[in-house]
Order: C-alpha cells, then structure tokens, then sequence
C-alpha cells in the first residue's frame, strides 16, 4: 500500500519566519498499526526532517503526512480500562499538578471555571474541584474521557481540541498539560484557548523543551553505542519549543505577562531504593534549577512551564 504523500511546512509555525534549517530527522515506524489503520501504516520507513527557525528558535517538521486525520489516527489507542484507572489513580504527577495550581493562586486568580485541554483520566480536574475551582475537561480520547467523567462527576467533553467550539463559555483559567507539544501549527489552537478565558485570565502550558531534551538525547547518545537519539520519531511530538519560542507565541496571541519556568519532573512510583534515589535527584535538580537564574536556558530545564494573562 502506498501512503497519502506529505505537504511541506514552509514557514516556522510561531513566527513566520523562513530561515529554517535542518536539526535532526525522524522516523516513521507504524507497523503497529498495520491492522487497526493501514493507510498510516503506509508512512513505515520515511523520514521526516525537524528545522529550526533562525528567528525565534522554533523547531518543527518539514514536512506533515497529508494523510487527512493523520494525528487522530496515531492516537486513536485502545487503553486498557485497567490502565486508565491507574493513570487517575497514580500520583506521579502530582507535583506538576499542584505546582500549576499554586501558580494560579500566586496570581490572585478568581477561583471561577477551569479548562483543562488534554484532560486525560481526569486526575487534575479533580485536584482543581478540591483546590476549590469548578474544572471541566476536553479528552480526544472517547474511553479516557469518559472514565474521566464517571470518576469526578465533573464535565469532560470527548472532542478533539480541533473540532471544539470553545466559543459558549468563557474561563478564568485554561491549562495544556503536556498537550501543545502534539498539535501542528499550534498558533490557531492558543488563539482560540484565548478567546475562550475571560478578560483577565490565564492560560497555562506545559510543554518539554525543545533545546534540553535535545541536549539529553545527544549525551545518551555519547554514554551508549548505537542509541539513536529519539526527539519525535513518529512525529508524536511535532512542536519543540525553546523558552523564547514560547514567550513568542503567548504575544503573538495577545497574551501578556508571560512567564517561563522550569517544569517539575514527573516521579513515578519508586518500589526500591534505585528508583527512590532517582525521583529524589530528579526533585533536587528541579528544585535547585529553579533558584539558578536563567536555568529555563540550561539543560536542566527538561520541560517548561508558561503562564500567560489575557490584558482586561
Ligand atoms: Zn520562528
């Protein structure tokens, strides 16, 4: 079977810039879907190259399959009921969670209506109903997001962010957790995230750094032969954002007060001494990275976490 082609990408996504030049390549290994979606199982073994805007530091495809519903297939996952509960079971994380929650309360925002895109099993909106907000979801997945709203009482709409009219309601605050990192041509999606928050309020987002998780994957590259480093193989992750990008894209939407931090890590369940050691460093080196100034620049800055206001 031949696949559907690709369209190019000719100017950077944030800027519009077309200084792009290329960084690293990914590659397209979706046999795993051979059965479930063949026309994307198509795509197995090309590659597509990630360009870096000279402007603003934006790094992204060069190319998009033009398969139509492309990304809606890559993450039409059957979970495991099993596995859903464990998602909004497990704490790990929790400390992204609840950094994002003490965020919003340093800012003095009114604890009104809380979008959370991306709502997954619906762990946060439930932190966010007992932090004393009234949270409502949008999941893309149509099991997750039901799960997610038959174990919080809470509203979670089974939508892809694409297809959502965010237009009825408006927001005091709106949260991408790990969420713009997989939508191309992400500009349009924020602008729309803005137009839905009351005047006044704020968006949050967490994405990975685009800069760090390179760095990283080079020097596992170093310390093992033969690892290739892996930044978006499958183009799971088509937006690598630097701090800049990100401070670009919230003004180019009209937000203001922009703010770029280091993310906390996420810590997952340590059933030994090995993996407790571990979270403990990965919680040290966040907390020390954060009172180093500029660290949102160094290699430790693994993930990014960016709050923006929209002007009253
Ligand atoms: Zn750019």
């Amino acid at each position: 079977m031949t696949h559907a082609g690709f369209a190019d990408v000719v100017t950077c996504w944030v800027c519009g810039g077309r200084e792009l030049r290329r960084e690293y390549d990914a590659l397209l290994d979706l046999n795993v879907y051979r059965d479930q979606h063949p026309e994307l199982a198509a795509y197995t073994g090309e590659t597509v190259w990630f360009r870096k805007c000279g402007t603003c530091g934006f790094t992204q495809p060069e190319r998009l399959p033009a398969l139509p519903g492309f990304f809606d297939r890559l993450y039409d996952q059957l979970w495991s009921p099993d596995w859903v509960q464990q998602e909004f079971e497990s704490d790990y994380k929790d400390l992204i969670f609840t950094t994002i929650l003490a965020g919003l309360d340093r800012r003095s925002v009114v604890k009104g209506r809380l979008l959370d895109i991306g709502a997954h099993a619906g762990r946060f909106i439930h932190l966010a109903h007992g932090a004393g907000w009234m949270p409502e979801g949008i999941e893309l997945n149509p099991r997750t997001a039901s799960y997610a709203s038959a174990r919080t009482g809470l509203p979670v709409h089974p939508v892809n962010v694409e297809q959502v009219q965010l237009s009825g309601r408006t927001y005091s605050a709106i949260t991408l957790i790990d969420v713009l990192e997989h939508v191309p041509d992400p500009l349009p999606l924020l602008a729309r995230v803005g137009d839905a928050l009351q005047p006044g309020g704020w968006i949050v987002v967490k994405v990975p750094s685009g800069p760090a998780q390179r760095q990283k994957e080079r020097t596992r590259a170093r310390l093992h032969r033969g690892y290739r480093p892996r930044l978006a193989d499958n183009l799971v992750h088509v937006n690598h954002f630097s701090p800049a990008a990100l401070v670009t894209s919230f003004e180019r939407v009209g937000l203001r007060a922009t703010t770029v931090e280091i993310a906390p890590p996420e810590l997952p369940p340590a059933h030994n001494f090995g993996s407790r050691a571990s979270n403990l460093l990965r919680r040290s080196l966040y907390l020390g990275g954060r009172l180093l100034p500029g660290s949102v620049h160094t290699p430790l800055a693994l993930n990014l976490l960016a709050f923006g206001q929209k002007p009253s």
